[in-house]
């Protein structure tokens, strides 16, 4: 396949791009080595092509956010959670303290707020917060077709600056979003970020949601065909923060970016794609990530609003 030359160049060509700064709100992210880059396609029918850095494992962070608000939906039906997080871009920062003023809701499930009370919306309401955070982690691992396991490190390190996050769980909880103990769902929510996940595995996660809710590799149906097209649709929408406008326009795929440096975008019925550059830009997405994509979008015409 001519597929790997061509990522190699591509690659080749971004790689002098050393701008932007890799998170350092969660210290332990800080510490990570700036200069790996990985991008990695999975197709629909199971093929995985990649170069660079595609087996080195990091935190997944707001990647995580599409599946769990998938796992909400698939475990609840879409009305429960739909009262309880709307779909609605903010145009604010991923990390942004606000909720609809009429109903308390977060505005979507791609930024922090809904991401937490997508986090609690996650198995049944019965389950206690380590159960819960049993069946994220059993989800993601279902989405990348094999266990995932948690960097307890970088999960210790985001858990002792959370003030922000636990701010918007309290405010949540006052709202009656949250009916939990707000730092007990903070937790489960930073464990869900913590999860270590290859460029490949996010490839495959992606190559899930582009084929209909099935991993096209293990075959396994992971979340039914309506709420593959929710997620896809907020995605699109909501994804990359107050960058979404801009990407919509420039890459036109559904994408979500995440903290460590780590950026997926899913084709229905074509391809997952995935790259891995920790340096990212003041939205807090990846540099390399953003240009990397912009290429493969434009070489391949891949924006959803063209006519392949
Ligand atoms: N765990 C991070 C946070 O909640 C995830 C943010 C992100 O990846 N944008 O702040």
């Amino acid at each position: 396949s001519v597929v790997p030359d061509y990522l190699t160049e591509v690659l080749g060509d971004v790689e002098p791009d050393t701008s932007g700064e890799p998170a350092d709100y969660i210290p332990e992210l800080a510490a990570a080595d700036p200069d790996r880059l990985g991008a990695v396609f999975a197709t629909v029918d199971g093929m995985v092509y990649g170069a660079g850095d595609i087996d080195t494992e990091f935190t997944i962070q707001s990647i995580s956010k599409p599946f769990t608000y998938a796992l909400a939906l698939a475990d609840h039906g879409f009305d429960p959670v739909l009262a309880k997080v709307g779909v609605e871009p903010s145009g604010e920062a991923f990390n942004q303290i606000s909720l609809e003023s009429d109903t308390g809701r977060p505005y979507n499930p791609m930024i922090n707020a809904g991401a937490i009370t997508a986090h609690s919306l996650a198995g049944s309401a019965e389950l206690t917060p380590p159960e819960r955070v049993q069946r994220v982690v059993d989800g993601l691992s279902a989405f990348a077709g094999r266990p995932l396991t948690m960097d307890e490190t970088v999960c210790a390190s985001e858990m002792e600056h959370a003030h922000r996050n636990l701010a918007i769980a309290h405010m949540l909880r006052s709202h009656d979003i949250l009916t939990e103990d707000p730092r007990a769902v903070v937790d489960g929510y930073i464990r869900q970020c913590s999860v270590l996940v290859t460029t490949r595995d996010l490839a495959v996660m992606a190559a899930t949601l582009a084929n209909r809710g099935i991993n096209p590799l293990s075959e396994e149906r992971v979340i039914p065909e309506p709420v593959v097209r929710q997620v896809l649709s907020v995605m699109s929408t909501c994804g990359m923060y107050d960058a979404a406008g801009d990407w919509a326009t420039q890459v036109g795929i559904p994408a979500k970016s995440g903290v460590a440096g780590g950026l997926i975008g899913a084709l229905p019925g074509q391809i997952g794609i995935a790259t891995f550059s920790p340096r990212l830009d003041r939205h807090g997405n990846s540099v390399r990530g953003v240009s990397l994509f912009e290429r493969f979008s434009a070489d391949m015409g891949l924006h959803v609003m063209e006519v392949p």
